[in-house]
This record gives structure tokens, C-alpha cells and sequence, in this order.
């Protein structure tokens, strides 16, 4: 920058995180009071900038959008990988990557024949001796009930684990009758669900799964047995399967910022399986089993994440509560940008915590 109007002042009262400046030092603290810059925040490999979300640094780096930071575009475009958005050294090396980092969809008629072949619904519960997986992801298909159709009703449910294997595929019994099979997008026919397993014990079945064997009062995020829950818009999938399950142990890919188009808008599944993994789910009839493979993937790939490891990382950690509550206002005046920056923490749960124990 060499804006000749630009007082050495104001650029002391430049964000060390997002870079956005301030007139006054007041109002750059007043910024980073509320903005919760972090390590975790997705980060612009070339010039380090911190975005709020995957898609602002995609709109950064020019890969969308109209406003590219130029010098970071130019950078990107020969070195920069477009699902991670990792920056590499040279443009094989990102050739070499890109390669191994856009994830195929395993054929989609193949992967759906074979979520066909895998019905299972025995459920176990780990004994003592088998811990079995912790993470594991969960996706429903619904049909219509209701006078008009449009009252959402599991009828499918699929639950893989870190592998991608089928833990437990399922046709769902509603409790109501179905008014609209929605076939077009189910695949699903009223024989299928003649016989199929009641909802009731289905959300049975999920729920002692989910926790295994620990009451569902004690669950923590870490140290216990009960599993890890991925998923895209699960409030709705545990809501229609009436399973209850604790926030702390849910990762839902529609919900976690990074991920977000917006701090209120989710993004498709579909969506981010194309812009993150880099293939296509399928179009016309949906399998649960490719949705849990999309979004146990997103998670592995956000959880992999690499960075810097700090003993209380959110801002809601009693030892962070008042990192700049309880500090005089001239005394946040006088520390320069990347000392404000350095007690900043998340307001949210970065999925890389999950892989430190
Ligand atoms: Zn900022
Ligand atoms: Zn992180
Ligand atoms: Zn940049
Ligand atoms: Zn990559």
C-alpha cells in the first residue's frame, strides 16, 4: 500500500488478522472485541490473510466471485490447489497434489450398488473389549405424510463409519401414513416400507448407538464413549428420527462457519462435495450412503487441518472468558495489532481439535 494519504497512524490500526483498517486504535479494538479472529480461521496461503469462511478466501484468491485480491489470484492460479486451497511451491507440485486432494465419487452406480448390497440392521453396541468406530455419520431419506405430502417422514436412514463402511442401512417404518413417496428423488416404494423396521425402533436402535452405553447426561466432548456425529442439517434428520443427541458431540457440515456461505446461510451438500472434494454427487434418486460418504469426507478433510495448537482455543474457555473484558481500554490502545490478535480466540469449535487428544 502506498496510498500517500495514509498516515503511518492508520496503518498501526490494521487488523493483523483480516487487515481491514481503523481510523482510530479504539476502533480497531472495538473490531477485534467482536470478531474472534483465530489460528483456525481458513487462511490465505500467499498473503495470510484470515477469512471468515472457505468462501470468502474462494472469492480472495479468485476462484468466485468479482473481487479478487489480485497478487494473491496470480499466485493461486499457478499454485494453488482448489479444494483445500493450499498453496505449493511450484505448479507440478500442485499438479501432484490436486491429484491425490479431489476425491472421487468410487463410480456413483457402483457406490450405489453397493449401499444397496449393504443392508444391515444390527446395530452393536461395543462391549468392553471393541471400541469400534467414534466417528461415524448419519444421512436419512424422507417421504411425505400429511394431507398434502409435505410433512417430512424418514424412511431410510444409512450410518457409515470413518472408513465408509455401512454400519447400519435401514428401510424406516413412519408412524404416520405416507401420503408421497417422492420417488423421483427416494427411489423409495410403499412395498419397501411393508415390512420394514418401526421408526420406534429405529430411533431406539440410533440413540443406544449414538451413546454407547454412556447416559446421555454425562456425555463430554472428550475423554467418554459416546461417538462423534456427522452429518449435513442433522437438526432435522434427529428430529424427524426423534433421536436426541448432544450439540457438543455433533459436526454438521450445514452449520460449521468455515463451511457456511454466509454466518446464516448453509451451503449444499452438493454443493460443497464439488467445491471441497471435487466430484459430483449424484443427481435424480439419492442414496443416504453417498450423502454420509460426502460429508464424513468433508469432515476428515476439515479435521486435518493443520494448525497452531493452543491449550484454550475457543474464546467460551473459562481461561479466555475475558481476554479483553477485563483489560483497561487504554491498555488494549497501547498493544500493537498481533498482540491483540495473539489473545483473540474462536467463537467456534474448529473440527482440527478433534484429531488432538
Ligand atoms: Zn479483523
Ligand atoms: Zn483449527
Ligand atoms: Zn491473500
Ligand atoms: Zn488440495
Amino acid at each position: 500500500m502506498d496510498n500517500r494519504n495514509e498516515s503511518s497512524e492508520t496503518l498501526r490500526n490494521k487488523c493483523a488478522a483480516c487487515f481491514r483498517q481503523f481510523n482510530r486504535m479504539e476502533h480497531l479494538v472495538e473490531h477485534m472485541k467482536i470478531s474472534f479472529h483465530s489460528v483456525h480461521e481458513p487462511m490465505c496461503g500467499v498473503c495470510k490473510k484470515h477469512c471468515r469462511s472457505f468462501e470468502s478466501l474462494r472469492e480472495h484468491v479468485g476462484l468466485m466471485g468479482q473481487l479478487p485480491k489480485l497478487e494473491c489470484k496470480s499466485i493461486f492460479t499457478s499454485r494453488g490447489c482448489r479444494f483445500c486451497l493450499a498453496i505449493f511451491d511450484s505448479p507440478n507440485a500442485r499438479r501432484v497434489h490436486q491429484e491425490r486432494c479431489q476425491l472421487s465419487a468410487v463410480h456413483s452406480g457402483l457406490l450405489a450398488r453397493m449401499a444397496n448390497l449393504g443392508f444391515r440392521d444390527n446395530l452393536i453396541i461395543d462391549n468392553v473389549y471393541a471400541r469400534g468406530p467414534q466417528v461415524v455419520a448419519l444421512a436419512c431419506k424422507m417421504v411425505g405424510g400429511g394431507s398434502d405430502g409435505s410433512h417430512d417422514l424418514c424412511a431410510r436412514v444409512c450410518i457409515i463409519d470413518e472408513n465408509e463402511n455401512i454400519i447400519f442401512h435401514s428401510y424406516v417404518k413412519p408412524p404416520i401414513p405416507v401420503t408421497n413417496y417422492r420417488y423421483e428423488t427416494t427411489g423409495i416404494r410403499p412395498e419397501y416400507l411393508r415390512d420394514a423396521m418401526q421408526q420406534r425402533q429405529v430411533q431406539k436402535k440410533i440413540q443406544d448407538f449414538l451413546c454407547n452405553g454412556e447416559p446421555m447426561w454425562k456425555i463430554r466432548p472428550k475423554g467418554g464413549k459416546a461417538r462423534i456425529l456427522v452429518g449435513h442439517g442433522l437438526d432435522h434428520d434427529l428430529d424427524r428420527l426423534e433421536v436426541e443427541y448432544p450439540a457438543v458431540m455433533i459436526r454438521d457440515t450445514a452449520k460449521y462457519p468455515p463451511l457456511m456461505k454466509t454466518s446464516k446461510l448453509s451451503n449444499s451438500l452438493k454443493y460443497l462435495t464439488q467445491a471441497y472434494l471435487g466430484y459430483d454427487m449424484q443427481t435424480g434418486i439419492q442414496d443416504p450412503y453417498e450423502e454420509c460418504v460426502a460429508t464424513m469426507r468433508l469432515y476428515m478433510r476439515m479435521r486435518s487441518q493443520s494448525h497452531m495448537i493452543e491449550d484454550y482455543p475457543l474464546a467460551s474457555d473459562p481461561q479466555n472468558r475475558n481476554n479483553f473484558a477485563p483489560r483497561r481500554q487504554n491498555e488494549l490502545e497501547k498493544m500493537s495489532p498481533e498482540e491483540l490478535l495473539a489473545i483473540s480466540r474462536s467463537d467456534y469449535y474448529c473440527w482440527c481439535l478433534d484429531s488432538r487428544d
